[in-house]
């Protein structure tokens, strides 16, 4: 009997395996750090074969903590921290370089070079992307020009690309699928989100060979079983999903203009834009948000570098708070900032700003300002740096959203959720269960393989732990954001 389904989520800072029942709730889950090198200032690096051990060793705890035997698993569903990099040699599987890591900048000089090249609007028209070393092929093409002997050999068409679901899927099987989604080919920048497929022109452009490549499929899809000996029993692998989109769909964010934002380290906001393909004049980028039964279904995202990271710079480098829960009951203990505000540039503005010479700056310090003001100002602020990415989705759209589903460490903050939800002028919903990485994957894997029939199905499984409505006027709003704008051009071209 299958009661259960398997959900990988293959993180930045660690590797975790959650197991959810029938009702979506987690039954047990084990985690496990990852290491991470840095082996030049701006260089991110991990080791390959450290982030699949890693995985299959929270999947056997997870199963083993609670008497869970591999046989009443239905599916495993992966999700996957995004654009991380990965080369390996096909014959031997044996990875010729470290993981090139998302956050990695080590390619910024040749990203300056193709936005000389005038290559802008061509990768933004074919991708829904900026260019950004952010993103894999920059990646992928540094470590052809910079590993001895790598541009030969996959030009031999011994080599292989993959993001990390493709490589842990890769080992899974013993080798024996090679593939990738819609959402994470389409954080490559080889994929072009108009034919669904691998760009020929741009994979000139950047000199990788398409062989290199894995075959793209649905999110939610059966791409074949594990291996017994990994597992103790062939399980049948159904979905493959980034990070990000997991937790849109995770949020329960079916339906058109129905947005999320997760609160972490830094804060990810997507909206799901239907079958439309949204041209953002704001600077956000389109991306593929899932694939089911080969239709897709297109988002909207917008990132802000520092979200609850500012919470830690309160705690760690200011020391004004012992632990990040404080800073709600100190941010109550005032009732405004007294016209102080932070603004957390700490690597730049994103959009809609795009300052990467911004820095974090507080202004409007008088000798009445106390710690409170301060640690008001920093929640504050993280709601407003949403509130420019809302507005510029609005904008972008040409209609409003309906409701923003929050997640992460930082939901947590009732004071901060409240307050964006008046900045937003929309409600702000924060689920019962916080784990909807994980529970993305799950249902896209519970769905391919018929564990749950329909998407009526799933929202039954989810609840609104707390519901946060706007309660200030117009006017008021409008005051706190001109002042706020006002503010943040402090902080611009600082580091120039
Ligand atoms: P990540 O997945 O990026 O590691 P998490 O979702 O685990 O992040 O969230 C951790 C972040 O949330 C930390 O930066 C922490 O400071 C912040 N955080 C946790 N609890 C609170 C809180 N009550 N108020 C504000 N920030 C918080």
């Amino acid at each position: 009997m299958k009661k259960y389904i398997m959900s990988f989520d293959a993180g930045t800072t660690s590797a975790r395996t959650i197991i959810f029942d029938k009702k979506g709730n987690p039954v047990s889950s084990a985690q496990k750090e990852l290491l991470k090198f840095f082996p030049k200032p701006g260089y991110v690096e991990q080791d390959p074969e450290d982030l699949w051990s890693k995985q299959l060793g929270t999947a056997v705890e997870a199963m083993s903590k609670v008497n869970i035997d591999p046989t009443e698993i239905a599916a495993i569903g992966i999700t996957n921290q995004r654009e991380t990099t990965i080369v390996w040699n096909k014959k031997t599987k044996e990875p010729i370089y470290n993981a090139i890591v998302w956050q990695c900048k080590r390619t910024a000089p040749y990203c300056e070079e193709l936005r000389k090249r005038g290559l802008e609007e061509k990768i933004k028209e074919k991708t829904g992307l900026v260019i950004d070393p952010y993103f894999s092929a920059t990646k992928i093409k540094w470590i052809l020009d910079n590993v001895e002997g790598a541009r030969e050999m996959a030009e031999r068409g011994e080599l292989l690309f993959g993001t990390v679901e493709t490589y842990i899927i890769y080992n899974l099987t013993d080798g024996k699928i090679n593939i990738t989604d819609y959402t994470n080919a389409s954080r490559t920048m080889l994929f072009n989100i108009h034919t669904l497929d691998w760009d020929d022109e741009l994979l000139e452009i950047f000199d990788i060979p398409k062989s290199m490549l894995p075959e793209i499929r649905n999110s939610s899809e059966v791409y074949g079983k594990s291996k017994s000996k990994y597992l103790g029993c062939e399980i049948e692998i159904a979905a493959a999903i980034g990070d990000q989109q997991s937790s849109l769909f995770g949020t329960g964010s079916f339906e058109k203009s129905m947005a999320k934002s997760t609160f972490g380290t830094g804060a990810f906001l997507l909206m799901n834009t239907g079958d439309e393909i949204v041209d953002s004049k704001s600077g956000l980028v389109s991306t593929i948000a899932w694939a089911i039964d080969g239709k897709i279904t297109y988002a909207l995202e917008g990132s802000i570098f520092e979200a609850g990271s500012c919470i830690n710079f309160l705690r760690d480098n200011l020391r004004i708070i012992d632990q990040a829960d404080d800073s709600e009951y100190m941010a109550t203990k005032v009732d405004d900032t007294n016209d102080c505000y932070f603004i957390p540039a700490f690597t730049g503005l994103g959009a809609p700003y795009w300052d990467q010479n911004a820095r974090g700056t507080i202004v409007g310090i008088s000798g009445s300002v106390n710690k409170y003001h301060i640690v008001r100002a920093t929640l504050e602020s993280i709601c407003y740096l949403s509130t420019d990415v809302i507005e510029a989705m609005e904008k972008d759209l040409g209609f409003k959203i309906k409701s923003l589903k929050v997640d992460g460490g930082m939901s947590k903050n009732d004071f901060c959720m409240g307050f964006l939800a008046d900045m937003i002028d929309t409600k702000v919903l924060r689920p019962k269960i916080v784990e909807l990485t994980a529970q993305g994957a799950c249902y896209m894997a519970g769905l391919a393989v018929g564990f749950w029939d329909s998407f009526e199905e799933i929202k039954e499984n989810m609840q609104i732990d707390k519901e946060f409505l706007p309660k200030i006027t117009e006017e008021e709003r409008k005051k706190k954001l001109d002042r706020w704008h006002e503010a943040v051009k402090y902080s611009m071209h600082w580091a120039k």
